[in-house]
This record gives structure tokens, sequence and C-alpha cells, in this order.
């Protein structure tokens, strides 16, 4: 019988530092400044030396970088960014290909990072200032300007791209079309955005933001939309952990979503809400002609764009998966 093939990305989180400046209502992640410890390159390595060992029952091969954010104009800035960059050399030299989302970075820091990452990722939210009004009212960088600018620059780096939108933050349905039409614009000029992440706000216990979630049947409608306006080589991805109703899960796929993101032990921004592994994720697509099929955080149009060392490990990684 003829079936359709859902990606995902056999993942795993490291998070250099819950500590971050910013205080969106809604996170249920961040720590304040100078109250999380920074993850060492010993305590990273002892990871990846343990997901090594579990190869024979469960490969992966991207690393997640996610982490909280030093303020720009700190004098710390500078050692975040050179942790984060070593633990990215750290995963590459043992197997496993990086992927950072750290917040809006510098032309610097992007440029530097982009040789030691297979992509990179940042969440444009919504483009609406007036979210700066409400659940971004302490967040400096959630400014939609400066993320716009890190997706253009990441054009010109040629690093290729995951963004997305959160759903259910304040903000209006007219706001969704608009966010969808910048990030499909800006991919007209440069053509390096991969996937563009749907995520429906999910409340978590820290959170200070007092709204329900994101009404999960809306989501297939939203989807159907973002596919008319996003070009066709954008892959739509929805985190299938924030859809808990399985019918609405296969809902959105029908709709045109086509990636599940990376699936790991954890989903480190909606800890409430545990990840799906993979035989979950299986039963529910059973009954349907829809199947699994793991991905590299890279996706093979990009391949040209990496240097020869990142290209050597992708392509070994390639092999491991067998895709
Ligand atoms: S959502 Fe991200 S940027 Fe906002 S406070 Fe949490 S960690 Fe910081």
């Amino acid at each position: 019988m003829f079936s359709s093939i859902i990606t995902y990305s056999p993942a795993y989180t490291i998070v250099p530092t819950y500590e971050c400046f910013n205080r969106c209502s809604y996170c249920n992640f961040r720590a304040e400044p100078g109250k999380s410890a920074w993850m060492s390159l010993s305590e990273a390595g002892s990871i990846f030396k343990r997901l090594k060992a579990q190869v024979h029952t469960q490969v992966v091969c991207e690393i997640l970088i996610l982490s909280g954010e030093v303020h720009p104009q700190s004098a710390r800035r500078q050692a975040w960014f050179e942790r984060i960059y070593e633990l990215c050399e750290l995963a590459l030299s043992m197997g496993f290909l990086p992927h950072t989302n750290v917040g809006p970075l510098s032309f610097d820091e992007m440029q530097k990072l982009k040789q030691v990452n297979v992509s990179m990722g940042l969440m444009l939210e919504q483009l609406t200032p007036e979210l700066l009004k409400t659940v971004h009212k302490q967040a400096p960088s959630k400014v939609p300007s400066k993320r716009l600018q890190q997706l253009q620059w990441a054009g010109e780096l040629k690093i290729p791209f995951t963004t997305g939108l959160l759903l259910g933050i304040g903000e209006t349905e007219q706001d969704w079309w608009e966010t969808l039409e910048a990030i499909a614009q800006i991919h007209l000029d440069y053509h390096h955005i991969q996937e563009v992440i749907l995520q429906p706000h999910s409340p978590g216990k820290e959170q200070s933001f007092n709204a329900p979630s994101f009404n999960p049947r809306q989501l297939p409608y939203v989807i159907s939309q973002a596919r008319k306006i996003l070009p066709a080589d954008v892959t739509i991805q929805i985190p299938p952990n924030l859809v808990q109703d399985s019918q609405w899960l296969i809902a959105c796929v029908e709709a045109g979503a086509r990636d599940l993101g990376g699936i790991g032990p954890k989903d480190e921004v909606n800890p409430d809400y545990p990840h799906l592994q993979k035989n979950d994720l299986e039963r529910i697509l059973q009954p349907t002609n829809w199947r699994l099929k793991p991905r590299l955080p890279i996706y093979p149009q990009f391949d040209a764009w990496l240097n020869p060392h990142l290209q050597t490990a992708v392509a070994k990684c390639r092999d491991t998966l067998s895709i």
C-alpha cells in the first residue's frame, strides 16, 4: 500500500544555561541571571558518551543546543558564547550534528557558529509589536525587527534555518498571516528556511501568563493556510507533544504538517508536556497511510552550504540512519 512520509529528527537537547535576561511571561524555562550553573564540557562529554553507548537501541544524530540568553552588553556574554561554541565543537567531534537555537546573535556570532553547526534556529514567534506591551513587555530579545534581522543574516550567511510561530500568546489571526508572509518573503530572497514550526501555546507550571492552551482544533486550519502562504520547499513542523489528541495530530498531518521535530527524552521549553516517543507516534500513525522517517537537522539540499568537515559529519550520519 502506498504510504506518505512524515519526518522527525532523532535528537537530544542540551542546555548550556537556563539563565535568561528576558522575562517572557509564558516562559517555563528561564532562571534568573547568575542562578543557573553553565553546562561544563565534561558534563556534556558524559551525556554524549552515554548517547553513543545506546546506539544499538536508539540512534541520536542531532544535538539541539538550546540556551537562555546572556545580555549582549554583559561582560559575561563572550564566555557564554564561547561555551556554546565549544559545546558544538565537542558534539561534532563525537559524531553528532549540532543545531543551535540560543536567541538573537550578532552577525559575527552567527558567522562563527556556522562553522560548527549544520543548521540553526530562532522562532520569529509573532511579528506584531503589540506583544511588546504584554507577554514581551520585559523581553528585549523579542523585538520583532531584531528577530527578522536574524533570519536575514542567516540567509546572507547561507545558514540552513528553522523558524516558527508561537500561537495563542495574545496575537490576532491577521498577525499569523503577516508573520508567515514575512517568513515566506525572506525565504524567497535567500532560500534558506528549512522548516517553520507552528507551536501552540501550552501553559506550564512556571509561567505567569494566564491564558488557556491554543485550541488544537484550530491548528489544522492554521496549517492549511500556512501551506498556502509558505513556499513549497519550506516544511511545516508541529510539536506532537503539544497536540495531545491523536485525531487532531492526524488532522494536522492531513492539513500539511510534514515534520514532528526533534524527538528526545525531554521538551525543555515545555517541560510539563512529555515528548511522545517514536513508538507512540508510530502507534498513532499506524491506522493511516503516514509513515515516520528519521531525518537529520539539515535537509539534503543544503549540504553544499557546509564546510568540508561538516559535510563529512553529515554524510556519516546519513549512513548511520540509512537515509
Ligand atoms: S522564552 Fe526564551 S527568551 Fe523568553 S524568558 Fe524564556 S528563555 Fe528567555
